[in-house]
């Protein structure tokens, strides 16, 4: 038994948005906060602090932070490891975690830096970079190792050991491309952890298939080598290329795998019965439907058709299900309108606009409100480009000026 536990840090509104091809709007990823918080995550890396697009969401965000309504989860915000980007950071916004990154294996030093950043540079910069974002006030500095699962393990431990003395409080481990396997990680990150002494990310990809089980391996690495251990997840897994590791599943396989789950290594806060929502709302939010075989939120997680599965499930659910689908808030019925439906959009007008409302018992104090909410639910139809979902309307009547903040945008 260890006092050392496993912490969330969800990237989906970084690394998810990064992603060739998709994209969230503002108001799509502060819900996504709004749930991650709701579920007890630790820490949502929010953005990008340095690009101009995101100023508007990310002061907003920091605003529900500080009236309490994004509490207790910790917004951070991803720049590279450079004082310049700690410098556009603060200027553009009020963040106050960050995490620094920068390449540190080979391949990127000469592949991508092509000669601009020898080794010595790269610590360089990061430690300036450390040492400005202390001296700004920054509150956590997590440094990320970016292609660590390739970097040379003596220059990793110098580069860490650095990060450490200019006032890092985490080292992002990125295996960047998947390349590790549970027995790689498990032995580099404990090498990392034992040397320097230092909590670890775990910053995981899946193109070999490897992203859930290479972060339980290096969570399990560091905590053995007496750390906290943070894995860094997207919700349904998007992300860059094949994808990061996902939310739901590292949840699962800490909670539930053989051995881990008598050990209780995860963050007590975390509550999975936001997890069917959560899923749902990323999946509508993205475009992207969920795999009917995903872990937990899939179509098929907990259905069984075969006669001897099927008999076996209802005899006792633990015969073939090693978790129940009421802990991920599934088994409520959901509800579809057959009938008439009364939609609202960016061309609705009053009096639709307040059945909608009504169904969702909000109820507004004068005309003059109403017509301002119905103004920001047009405008929240025009940046989502798809319809304004339940849970959307409730928060953008609840802080109207929260919601006109992240639909302004001015290039
Ligand atoms: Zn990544």
């Amino acid at each position: 038994m260890t006092d050392n536990k496993i912490y969330i840090i969800d990237v989906t509104n970084r690394d998810g948005v990064q992603t060739s091809r998709i994209c969230l709007s503002k108001l799509e990823k502060t819900m996504i906060n709004l749930y991650l918080n709701e579920m007890g995550i630790y820490q949502s890396e929010l953005g990008f602090p340095v690009t101009h697009h995101e100023t508007n969401y990310i002061n907003a965000n920091l605003e529900l932070a500080g009236m309490g309504v994004l509490h207790p989860i910790i917004l951070e915000g991803w720049i590279r490891a450079i004082p310049q980007d700690v410098e556009d950071a603060i200027k553009l916004t009020k963040i106050e975690h960050l995490n620094l990154s920068i390449s540190t294996s080979e391949q990127m030093i000469k592949g991508k830096f092509k000669g601009k950043f020898s080794e010595e540079d790269i610590i360089r910069t990061m430690a300036e970079a450390a040492d400005l974002a202390k001296r700004k006030g920054i509150r956590t500095i997590g440094v990320n190792a970016e292609d660590a699962s390739r970097t040379d393990m003596n220059y990793l431990l110098k580069f860490a050991s650095v990060a450490k003395e200019h006032g890092a409080d985490r080292i992002r481990y990125c295996d960047t491309l998947g390349f590790d396997n549970p027995f790689t990680i498990y032995d580099r990150v404990k090498t990392l952890a034992n040397e320097v002494k230092i909590p670890i990310e775990l910053h995981c990809h899946n193109d070999l298939g490897m992203a859930v089980a290479n972060s339980l391996a290096g969570a399990i690495a560091a905590i053995h080598a007496g750390v906290d251990a943070y894995i860094n997840t997207t919700v349904n897994g998007v992300g860059e290329r094949a994808g990061n590791a996902d939310l739901v599943s590292v949840l699962l396989a800490i909670k539930h795998s053989s051995t881990f789950k008598d050990e209780n290594l995860l963050d007590d806060r975390i509550n999975l019965l936001k997890t069917w929502k959560i899923a749902k709302y990323v999946s509508y939010a993205f475009n992207i439907p969920i795999p009917i075989n995903q872990p937990g939120v899939g179509a098929n997680a907990f259905a069984h058709e075969s006669g001897i599965h099927a008999d076996g499930a209802l005899k006792d659910r633990k015969n073939y299900e090693l978790y129940d689908f009421e802990e991920l808030g599934r088994g409520e019925p959901e509800i579809i309108e057959t009938g008439r439906n009364i939609t609202v959009g960016e061309y609705s007008g009053i009096k639709g606009f307040r059945n909608v409302y009504e169904k969702l018992q909000v109820e507004f104090h004068d005309e003059e409100e109403a017509n301002k909410i119905l103004e920001l639910v047009r405008h929240a139809n025009v940046h989502n480009q798809k319809p304004v979902v339940e849970d959307e309307l409730k928060f953008i009547a609840q802080y109207p000026d929260i919601a006109r903040k992240l639909f302004t945008m001015s290039p």
